[in-house]
């Protein structure tokens, strides 16, 4: 009998728009119309990139980024690596935050 790895066979949603870049970014969300600006609150173009490196909002939930010839094996660690995928949780149930907080403005201007 295989036996199939959880994680592998149902990556976590987050780890999915993490890799697609779909997902509730200000960035996504403005190439639908949802948003008029890809800016973030703290001003940087709001993208998946930008909540798990560098938005100050996120900050607990920072992930390092890897380098270029790290790449490889960073990506192929996501998929089993639970706290990444935790920390990656929290930046975007962060940014989904931001993204509500945008839109509410927008529907008050
Ligand atoms: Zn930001």
């Amino acid at each position: 009998m295989t036996r199939t790895t959880p994680e592998l066979a149902h990556p976590s949603p987050f780890l999915i728009y993490f890799l697609s870049g779909h997902g509730t970014f200000p960035s996504y969300l403005q190439r639908f119309k949802f948003l008029d600006s890809s800016h973030c609150t703290c001003g940087m173009l709001g993208d998946a990139d930008h909540y798990i490196y560098s938005c100050p909002l996120t900050k607990e939930f920072h992930l390092i980024k890897p380098a270029d010839e790290q790449k490889k094996e960073w990506f192929n660690n996501l998929l089993t690596n639970i706290q990444v995928v935790t920390k990656m949780e929290g930046a975007f149930r962060t940014s989904r935050g931001i993204c509500d907080t945008l839109t509410q403005e927008r529907d008050y201007n």
